[in-house]
């Protein structure tokens, strides 16, 4: 990520982790922070979970997990990883079978608790299917089920308790020469996620998965995960995210985009600045405002729009904008470019301009950017 030497107080330091792939994504280093989320479809019914990949994948996911419980699943498995856009991770609880068949079935990463799946040999076989098959891990330390000597040794569920569980999962696979792991220390609560992801950063060199897991539904669920992932992404901490929600994983990854796209960690699409709108607003701002994110959702080039209601706020924000339309005059307003007024457009026509302006800014960045190539 450049250094903002204009701006220092927008500056972020990123913890210096190691590197490693899920597939074609580096995730650590000086990898942009990667956007994850899970399916919530049958993994068994290949076509459904497919289709809700694909749909995430054109959300912007870099990486999307799916649940592998059974054999049925694993066996989909080939088939979701052949027709995915993105690398596909494998999520599983308890069974070592199930790992070495999602890796085997093209899995890029494996989502495992080494120290839950059994015995040492059982360890090292799935180290073994990970190594013949180049899947990394996800080491997944979750608060709800940390392991019962931890629990009693610490009496509940706490950030040191955390930190030692992840640590001995660690062991277990630096046991089998294998260090292509990132870890992930969740947790509901969002102190408590965040004082363990704070221990977990310095007890370790692992790129780290954030979440808030179980957040809640979409609108608790993204102001929880906006403070929990936020304050600890604003502190350098943080490879990959994935933001839990209630809700479609669309939505997750809209969720996950904007929360690197504050911070500056990330850009991608248009980022929208408009005003809540009130009594002095020259147009709908509310409905306006809907239509172009639903209108402009498919706009990658990573760009700036202004929507203001009127003149308080309209040529101030405009100025810091690529693209800006500010209310004013009788049923119309003004357009800005880079800043600078340039004409009038009517409110019925609005959208649609707006639309084109996007679209033609998009297609003259990415030629410049195909030109500098
Ligand atoms: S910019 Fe104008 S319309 Fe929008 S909230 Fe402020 S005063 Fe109201």
């Amino acid at each position: 990520m450049s250094m903002n030497h204009v701006r220092p107080w927008r500056n972020i330091s990123r913890r210096k982790s190691r590197q490693i792939m899920v597939g074609n994504v580096p995730v650590g280093g000086d990898a942009p922070i990667s956007v994850q989320t899970m399916t919530n479809t049958d993994t068994s019914d290949a076509k459904a979970t497919i289709e809700q990949v694909q749909r995430a994948a054109v959300a912007g996911a870099d990486i999307v997990r799916v649940s592998t419980p059974d054999e049925a699943s694993t066996r989909a498995l080939r088939e979701i990883v052949a027709e995915s856009p993105v690398p596909i991770v494998a999520d599983i609880h308890f069974h070592y079978k199930r790992a070495i068949e999602a890796a085997e079935a093209g899995a890029a990463c494996l989502r495992i608790n080494p120290g839950n799946i059994g015995d040492a040999k059982r360890v090292s076989e799935v180290v073994r299917a990970a190594k013949d098959h180049g899947c990394s891990i996800r080491i997944g330390v979750n608060a709800g089920s940390l392991e019962r000597h931890l629990l009693e040794k610490y009496g509940e569920p706490c950030p040191e308790a955390m930190v030692e569980s992840a640590l001995e999962h660690v062991k277990l696979l630096q046991d089998n020469d294998f260090h292509e792991f990132k870890i992930s220390a969740k947790a509901s609560d969002v102190f408590l996620a965040a004082a363990a992801y704070q221990a977990l950063a310095e007890a370790t060199d692992a790129p780290i998965h954030l979440g808030i897991t179980e957040a809640g539904g979409f609108v608790s669920g993204t102001v929880k995960s906006a403070i929990g992932l936020g304050n600890l992404l604003w502190s350098g901490i943080g490879d990959t995210i994935r933001v839990s929600l209630s809700a479609d994983p669309v939505e997750e990854v809209k969720v996950g985009y904007e929360i690197l796209k504050s911070l500056g960690l990330r850009h991608r699409g248009v980022t929208i600045i408009s005003c809540p709108s009130c009594a002095r607003q020259g147009f709908d701002v509310i409905k306006t405002v809907s239509a172009l994110e639903e209108r402009l959702a498919h706009v990658t080039t990573s760009m700036s729009l202004s929507i203001i209601g009127c003149v308080v706020n309209g040529p101030g924000e405009a100025l810091m904008t690529d693209i800006g339309f500010t209310g004013g005059g009788k049923d119309a307003g003004m357009v800005y470019l880079a800043g600078k007024q340039s004409h009038k457009m009517s409110n019925e026509r609005m959208i649609d301009h707006i639309v084109e302006l996007v679209e033609a800014k998009a297609a003259e960045i990415e030629a410049a950017k195909d030109a500098a190539e």
